[in-house]
């Protein structure tokens, strides 16, 4: 059974930039192209993936202007991750529509595995890819995700700020990571019934809850950020100084 990883990378990382200058030399990098000790963070993230022994192949959706730039930084410097087939397509506007554009690249058995994961979720762990991998196999559609820690309130956004309609029982709430994982014929058929609705998710579970399949959720971690500002940037260099 094959396992396809896809991985969206294609985003601005607007939140990341710092004030843009007039005077700037170039703009800063997307956040997935910024360097975490030297390597940028795509490439921290599709090491993890390589070097799983049941991933077959990786997929990574990224901007037209990237594409040719980051074949050949992967080729001169992170020549390990071609022990995978590693197949680059355009990403679109929206994160939804970057890993549509990677689904259709993507020739699958019905019951082969796609696991799709942020570019900028560097410490991933073998475990996690390893219970998302199971879990998908078992259920046809599971996630990485971690219960949450803070009491979660449910907004009403006014003019002033924030009014709060509710509180959500914690015990009932998880935050969802990536991988998501899905059987392939799953994963296809929960994107067809958005793109017919036009309906647009955060992430892929859930479309595929919509579509009526159930979803599993496996333990994730707290390191397992999603690097989205420069204090996860921070966190993330500490975490590889561990
Ligand atoms: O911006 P956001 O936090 O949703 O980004 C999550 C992931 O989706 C990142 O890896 C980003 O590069 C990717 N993305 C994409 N195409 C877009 C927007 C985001 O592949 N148009």
């Amino acid at each position: 059974m094959k396992v396809v990883v896809i991985i969206p990378a294609a985003g601005l990382g607007t939140r990341m930039a710092a004030a843009p200058s007039a005077r700037a030399a170039k703009p800063a990098p997307s956040k997935q192209f910024t360097d975490l000790a030297g390597t940028p963070i795509l490439i921290h993230t599709l090491r993890r993936f390589a070097s799983h022994p049941r991933v077959t192949e990786l997929v990574v959706a990224l901007r037209e202007n990237e594409i040719g730039p980051f074949r050949e930084r992967v080729e001169k410097t992170a020549g390990d991750i071609l022990r995978k087939r590693l197949e680059l397509v355009v990403g679109g506007e929206h994160r939804q529509q970057s890993v549509a554009h990677a689904i259709a690249a993507v020739k699958a058995a019905n019951d082969d595995l796609v696991l799709v994961h942020d570019a900028v979720r560097p410490f991933v762990t073998l475990e996690i890819i390893d219970e998302v991998i199971h879990a998908a196999e078992k259920y046809g559609a599971a996630i990485a995700g971690f219960p949450a820690v803070d009491t979660v309130k449910q907004v009403e956004r006014t003019a002033e700020g924030a009014l709060i309609t509710a509180t959500i029982p914690r015990e009932r709430v998880v935050m969802a990571q990536t991988p998501q994982g899905f059987r392939f014929d799953v994963l296809k058929k929960a994107f067809d019934e958005a793109t017919a609705d036009g309906f647009m998710g955060t992430d892929e579970a859930s479309l595929v809850e919509r579509s009526g399949h159930d979803v599993a959720v496996v333990m994730g971690s707290p390191s397992n950020i999603k690097i989205t500002t420069p204090a996860d940037l921070e966190l993330a260099e500490f975490y590889l100084r561990k």
